[in-house]
């Protein structure tokens, strides 16, 4: 039957594509050859200096933009390259390998999933060729508020409709490149919590342009962090938008925003691996080359086993990192997968850089070798933009089948 002889020639599609990396024949060889010259122009120099101003890394974001690799997942009909997931990975891998920081503008490639997925015909048409070629920039993403943090369907930023309006009134936090931005996606109230049957919804998108509305209704203030990341709070105080604005369906923004989130994970677990790559590059560097006690620090297995240890840990992580972006681009399910890759790419990162201070002693600590800097950085992907513990209800309860523990 043509149904049943299409889904096995998927399944084997999918195995292939994570066979390809590991058996060494990188699909993605280009992409990352080209990745690897333009961060080469972006030195540990280049993100100190910013690192100790907390600046935004304009020149970087810029080169990126203009090389069309932000504009990786917009479909080819709105001037994007219309790349798999699978690409994008490599493309955020590879600038966490080279030292960089994909933080400055990941966003832009994941937010975009929820324009192509559930925004109408006229609003893609407007804004996806504009985003593609960088005369707008998509880089923020409104959804964790003070209050209700992880609980996103307890949100109480509201929209309030009036006439050809929503009136927004609220508060977010951890809105991160806003001030970068030219767009906000916004996840608002527009039904209150009590009258629903479901509470996941009552909630909508909106697409928001913000350059119109800083000085109208519209607040930014700046969070200093360990790392630089250029996040803030959000404050709303009647801000008006057209109608035009939101995506979609009134009520069905938690959904819309929940079928990006795979995306969002497993680009972030491209991101730790890259990291963990980073660090484990440096480690095994240093540790040919140091010597005390009149030998090389990596004869000693007490260097050797963390550094051996969360290289492993690293390949795992990239495995299932491969697997869910098969997943994602055959158009699978792929909850459970995308979750682990960002649950075990995050902590292979962590463990990665951990072997690193350890094995560069006190100059693991000296801001010249860039160490303590992606020791800070890639400590944030066990946070968010989901938290390990929420990963591992998830796996839990839908994939183990136990009790829902909250
Ligand atoms: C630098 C930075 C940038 C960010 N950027 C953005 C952004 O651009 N846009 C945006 O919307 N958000 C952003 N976030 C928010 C991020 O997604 C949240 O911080 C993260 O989801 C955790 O939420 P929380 O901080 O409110 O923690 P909380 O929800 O308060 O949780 C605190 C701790 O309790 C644990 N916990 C909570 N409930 C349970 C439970 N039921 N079982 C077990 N453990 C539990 C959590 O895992 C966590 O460890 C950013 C955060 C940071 C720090």
């Amino acid at each position: 039957m043509p149904a049943a002889a299409s889904v096995a020639e998927n399944d084997w599609r999918i195995r292939l594509d994570g066979f390809a990396v590991v058996l060494g024949t990188d699909p993605h060889a280009a992409i990352r050859e080209e990745i690897r010259r333009l961060c080469a122009r972006f030195p540990g120099t280049y993100w100190r200096e910013l690192d100790r101003a907390r600046a935004y890394p304009d020149e970087f974001v810029r080169a990126l933009g203009d090389g069309g690799w932000l504009a990786a997942l917009v479909p080819e009909k709105y001037g994007g390259s219309g790349l798999t997931l699978s690409a994008a990975t490599a493309i955020l891998e590879e600038v966490q390998r080279a030292g960089c920081n994909g933080a400055a503008c990941h966003a832009q490639m994941y937010i975009m999933g929820s324009l192509v997925r559930h925004a109408s015909e006229a609003q893609k048409a407007e804004y996806l060729p504009k985003i593609a070629s960088g005369a707008l920039r998509l880089q923020a993403f409104g959804v964790t508020e003070p209050s209700s943090g992880t609980d996103t369907a307890a949100l109480k930023t509201t929209a309030r409709r009036d006439g050809n309006e929503y009136i927004v009134n609220g508060q977010k936090i951890w809105t991160s490149r806003v001030e970068h931005s030219d767009l906000l996606l916004l996840l608002a109230r527009t039904s209150p919590r009590d009258e629903l049957k479901k509470h996941t919804e009552g909630l909508s998108v909106f697409l928001v342009d913000i350059r119109s509305k800083k000085n109208a209704g519209l607040t930014i203030r700046p969070i200093r962090t360990m790392m630089n990341h250029s996040t803030t709070e959000v404050f709303f105080d009647n801000m008006r938008i057209p109608v035009s604005a939101l995506i979609g369906e009134e009520g069905k923004g938690f959904r819309y925003i929940l079928s990006g989130m795979n995306a969002e994970r497993i680009l972030i677990a491209a991101e730790c691996i890259g990291d963990a790559k980073w660090f484990t590059e440096k480690s095994v560097k240093y540790a040919n080359e140091r010597e005390i006690f009149n030998r090389r620090i990596g004869q000693n297995q007490g260097i050797q086993f963390p550094i051996a240890k969360a290289y492993a840990r690293m390949r795992a992580a990239e495995l299932m990192m491969h697997h869910a972006a098969a997943l994602f681009d055959a158009g699978k399910a792929c909850g459970a997968e995308a979750n682990m890759a960002k649950m075990l790419g995050a902590e292979a990162s962590w463990e990665a850089a951990e072997a690193c201070v350890q094995t560069h002693g006190g100059f693991g600590f000296a801001e010249e070798y860039d160490i303590e800097r992606k020791f800070r950085e890639t400590r944030l992907y066990q946070v968010a933009p989901i938290s390990t513990n929420l990963i591992l209800t998830y796996l839990a309860e839908h994939v183990l089948g136990l009790p829902r523990s909250y």
